[in-house]
């Protein structure tokens, strides 16, 4: 929301108020003075006028999870473990899953409570690449690199899926970059061949490389650097 918006819907203040609090630079956000109403807010920003809070901000998490086989990408499940279980009970208040991964894949999985991050990293129109190692049941073969960048028609959505980059590793392995996230893509593309996969794994979702030291299972809050990329 914009930050006119924000402090023109408290009772106290008329537009033409929130107008001079600005321009007097008596508004405060995340401990900068805003004279701009246009500057956006959310409910993690902490908004002080004369030093008095208006709006202390909750603390917004971003966390990223070596997804395990087993687990779904849920935050809750009658009869799975969710990913949400690997972490404490006292982490998991207010956290959803950004971009989801099938309960076999494993890999990079983001969590956060901030819905306007999760929205720009997996907002259509982002074009985030996501890289996907891939193993299968069958070879891999090399026309599959043709296909793929060219596109493959998925029927039940009556589209065509965006050019996508295969590298083939080995006789029944292979690197697949995604510009876009359809619902069992990597399977279905595949599919298209009529090859299993196997064993999927995503090591990354634009800059944010799913970090070395993580065993499966495991997880660590996402540096400053990683959060400014998305
Ligand atoms: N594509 C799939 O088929 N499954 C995933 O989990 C992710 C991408």
């Amino acid at each position: 929301m914009r930050l006119d918006r924000f402090l023109s819907k408290r009772p106290e203040f008329s537009r033409q108020d929130v107008r001079l609090l600005l321009l007097e630079g008596r508004v405060r956000v995340d401990g900068q003075a805003v004279s701009d109403g246009l500057c956006e807010v959310s409910a993690f920003s902490r908004i002080e006028l004369d030093g008095q809070v208006l709006q202390q901000g909750y603390p917004a998490r971003y966390l990223m999870v070596h997804k395990p086989t087993g687990c779904v990408s849920a935050t809750h499940d009658p009869q799975h473990d969710t990913v949400l279980d690997l972490l404490p009970a006292a982490e998991r208040e207010g956290l959803h899953i950004a971009g989801r991964l099938d309960g076999n894949t494993t890999g990079l999985l983001l969590l956060t409570n901030d819905g306007q991050w999760s929205r720009r990293l997996t907002l259509p129109g982002s074009k985030l690449p996501k890289i996907y190692q891939v193993e299968t049941a069958e070879p891999i073969g090399p026309e599959y690199v043709e296909t793929f960048a060219r596109g493959i028609y998925f029927a039940f959505e009556d589209l065509t899926t965006l050019p996508a980059r295969l590298e083939i590793l080995g006789s029944h392995s292979a690197r697949l970059t995604l510009v876009e996230g359809r619902y069992h893509q990597v399977k279905r593309m595949f599919g298209h061949f009529r090859n299993r996969v196997t064993r999927l794994h995503r090591e990354s979702i634009g800059p944010i490389r799913l970090d070395q030291a993580l065993q499966p299972g495991q997880y660590r809050p996402l540096t400053a650097e990683e959060i400014a990329c998305c």
